[in-house]
């Protein structure tokens, strides 16, 4: 994993990683039925489903922004914005 995203709250939002066919997002989109043990199910078991995987890198005919989401609600995550949290190497980057 090259970046992680989380929210103000500390929710786990989207990770990046670098794969052989390049920086691939995975993000969370929705609330979950869970809400706040989320946190400590992830630190547990490290393995979750996305709901939605994107390659990082965009063409010309993708949108900048990925969808996502947390407990606090939905969002949008710029494209741009992780890559250049990633080439700063910024480990994890803080979403309002
Ligand atoms: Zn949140």
């Amino acid at each position: 994993m090259v970046l992680r995203v989380r929210c103000g709250r500390s929710h786990h939002v989207a990770s990046v990683y670098d794969t052989g066919a390049g920086r691939v997002v995975a993000t969370q989109t929705g609330t979950r039925a869970h809400g706040s043990r989320d946190f400590v199910d992830v630190a547990h078991h490290g393995t979750r489903a996305p709901d939605y995987v994107d390659l990082l890198e965009a063409d010309t005919f993708s949108e900048d922004l990925l969808p996502a989401g947390c407990e606090c609600g939905n969002m949008s995550l710029s494209r741009e914005e992780l890559r250049r949290s990633i080439e700063s190497e910024q480990r994890v980057l803080q979403v309002p």
